[in-house]
């Protein structure tokens, strides 16, 4: 079995939905200063073998240091604010497809979704680096040719 956890490639990223026959695990996400919170039931789980979170070198994540895993949006609940208030500041670049989101006190970068109807429609790209209680060094990580898309 390979163990290396850092070398593979992948076109397309994996999508969690809600799942009542696999396992599941529901994680607390939050910015840091706590303005936007949120928990997310991933299915399979972070550390599960058949689980890996996303690199991508396009310009944003490469800026951001997004780590991404992919989720229908059903898995996700928010707590304090949603998407829609204006204590999260939405950006957009290049082709205009995807939306990406961030605190707007303290600047962390949430997450982004596809805003063209029929791409990856009803998923959010969620960024670990904002669950808690997550070992990041412990993820197998996958890198996607974001820049070529
Ligand atoms: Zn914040």
């Amino acid at each position: 079995m390979n163990l290396d956890r850092r070398t593979a490639n992948v076109q397309y990223p994996m999508v969690h939905s809600m799942s009542a026959s696999s396992p599941s695990q529901s994680y607390q996400a939050s910015c840091h200063c706590g303005l936007i919170r949120y928990t997310v039931v991933l299915s399979p789980p972070l550390h599960d073998m058949q689980s890996w979170v996303v690199e991508c070198n396009c310009s944003i994540c490469a800026r951001n240091g997004y780590l991404n895993v992919y989720v229908q949006n059903q898995c996700i609940q928010f707590q304090t604010v949603g998407l829609d208030s204006n204590l999260v500041e939405k950006y957009r670049f290049g082709k205009q497809r995807v939306q990406h989101y961030f605190c707007s006190r303290c600047g962390s970068s949430l997450m982004a979704e596809s805003i063209e109807p029929g791409f990856y429609e009803g998923v959010k790209a969620l960024n670990v680096r904002m669950f808690q209680g997550v070992d990041l060094n412990n993820l197998q990580r996958r890198q996607i040719d974001g820049r070529s898309l």
